[in-house]
């Protein structure tokens, strides 16, 4: 048994196979000039991918009869559609791209389409579309020698993680992440403990692909790796595994109770989510709304701007799934450590100094725009309110007031049924939107608190930057006297305040902010009812 140390990002237990990301397919984008070279390489990998599902139709109604094998048979469908194969085609065509490029992006797309789809039949025909892309991916070479082992629960491991990575685990089976470098205040971070997946960071050079395929067992609680566990620790690892299930049963017991301290203090406890999965779990959890829906996370993998009407069905869902609870929706901070394929960003000097968040959708009117349109239209759904990102002026709030009466009068003008009253809040996540907190009071409806760039602007300590962990300092003294500042200015101008950062869930804080009157805090949806549980004993 190797036993290694890191540090801990979510508090659990993860059992399975270590599988290295550097094992698993990665596809990368290429120009090309020559689009009819691509073009042919994307027809043979349909011939033999053809020839591969016949095979295994054939196999299977021997195996497991006709009705069973005919998954293969819509499978193979799929090879002739023209929303699928019709998409890769044309983005290889249109975009220059290589075939895997197109095949994993277009692919990924038309699954995505279908996830939103209500019928829950054909929202499972999206697991059909990814093994066809994975199978068309293995006939253009670029599928991984450690594919097969994808199929059953694993452990990922890897150097570091991508956001982009990160949010296309909660659709595979994944059980456990074990990361040699990494930050635990990135996004990968946060989409780990978002998806309520044990994880374990910064486990240095002693974790390395030479354990790939190796059992292993992932304890979140002390970010601790044992990898080829002994029997002993192996039944010390299930026994704490089941003490943390029964715990979890236990703050079951809190679902639909309020959150008031013992010194009747009452907080609204709000979930943050980035997917439909995690609204979904924020509403089993009883989050009291949403605080953070982080819209961009939905489109980091996506070959073009998502158009309104993906957008809209998407945010009509997340309204449905709240019924009627309130539900902030962030506008794209896209930008710095998050980068979409379909916007090609000039590389930066200092990106989290740079074009990202709101200055990036100024600069981008049309892609504005359209979410919007799509977020006014899906209002009528629920009880909506919009957040932007990444404010520091002013003139920043006018030039969206300005932009949302566009939207307004263009919907008008179409006779496009909208929620025209929705209220617009912004992120206080620089120190100057914590120093002018009471002109921007004056112009919003509400402000959330963003800690993880509040901290990393205010203390100059990159959060993408593993290296400066140990000068990190969280809920820092600093960054405190900003949030109370803030809340003061708040409260005076009569408009909410809510914390939607790491530091929301961090429970040796809820005390400090409780008594600075923060009205929510907004953290991932798993740990709703541990806080409520703290906040309850205060
Ligand atoms: C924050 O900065 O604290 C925040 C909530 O936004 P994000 O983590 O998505 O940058
Ligand atoms: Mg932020």
């Amino acid at each position: 048994m190797v036993t290694i140390q890191g540090k801990s990002v979510y508090r659990d237990i993860g059992m399975g196979k270590l599988c290295f990301l550097e094992n698993r397919r990665s596809v990368e984008c290429r120009w090309t000039e020559d689009v009819e070279k691509e073009l042919a390489r994307f027809e043979e990998a349909v011939d033999t991918v053809t020839k591969r599902l016949r095979q295994l139709y054939e196999g299977s109604v021997r195996a497991v009869g006709e009705t069973n094998a005919s998954v293969f048979r819509v499978q193979e469908l799929l090879l002739q559609d023209r929303e699928y194969a019709g998409a890769i085609r044309q983005m290889v065509s249109d975009q220059k791209v290589n075939a895997e490029y197109a095949v994993a992006a277009a692919g990924e797309n038309a699954a995505r389409a279908l996830d939103l789809v209500e019928d829950a039949y054909i929202r499972e025909r999206a697991g059909d579309v990814r093994d066809v892309t994975n199978l068309l991916l293995e006939a253009l070479g670029s599928a991984p020698d450690g594919l097969e082992m994808l199929q059953e629960p694993y452990l990922l491991a890897a150097e570091d993680l991508l956001p982009s990575q990160a949010v296309q685990l909660s659709a595979g089976n994944v059980r456990g992440i074990a990361l040699k470098g990494g930050s635990t205040r990135s996004h990968a971070a946060i989409l780990a403990r978002s998806m309520g997946i044990p994880a374990v960071m910064k486990l240095g050079e002693a974790f390395g692909s030479e354990f790939h395929g190796k059992q292993a067992v992932i304890d979140g609680f002390t970010g601790t790796i044992y990898i080829d566990p002994d029997q002993k620790t192996l039944e010390a690892m299930e026994e704490k595994k089941r003490e943390a299930d029964r715990h979890k049963v236990l703050l079951r017991r809190l679902k639909g109770r309020e959150t008031v301290s013992g010194t009747g203090r009452r907080i609204r406890l709000c979930a943050n989510a980035g997917n439909l999965a995690e609204v979904e779990a924020a509403w089993d959890n009883d989050a009291e709304g949403i605080g953070l829906f982080r819209s961009e996370l939905m489109y980091l993998e996506c070959g073009r701007m998502p158009d309104e009407d993906t957008q809209f069905a998407l945010y009509r869902r997340i309204l449905e799934t709240m019924r009627g609870r309130e539900t902030v929706i962030r506008t794209f901070d896209i930008g710095a450590d998050k980068q979409v394929p379909w916007l090609k960003q000039e590389k930066e000097e200092n990106p989290a100094l740079g074009m990202r968040g709101i200055r990036l959708l100024r600069e981008n009117p049309q892609m504005f725009r359209v979410q919007l349109r799509a977020l006014y239209r899906a209002g009528v759904a629920g009880n909506l309110r919009i957040l932007y990102p990444m404010i520091t002026s002013l003139e920043e709030i006018r030039s969206i007031r300005q932009m949302e009466r566009q939207v307004r009068q263009e919907l008008d003008r179409e006779g496009v049924r909208y929620r025209d009253k929705v209220p617009a809040g912004i992120m206080i996540e620089t120190p100057a939107a914590a120093l002018l907190s009471d002109r921007l009071a004056q112009e919003t409806d509400f402000f959330s608190v963003g800690t993880n760039d509040l901290t990393q602007y205010t203390l100059a300590l990159d959060r993408q930057n593993a290296k400066l962990e140990s000068l990190e300092d969280p809920g820092h003294e600093a960054v405190l006297r900003l949030i109370e500042m803030t809340a003061k200015n708040a409260g005076n101008a009569g408009i909410p305040i809510a914390i939607c950062g790491d530091l929301a869930a961090d429970a040796s804080l809820s005390e400090r902010f409780l008594s600075m009157g923060i009205d929510a805090l907004s953290v991932p949806p798993g740990m709703i009812l541990e806080l409520r549980e703290t906040i309850r004993e205060l």
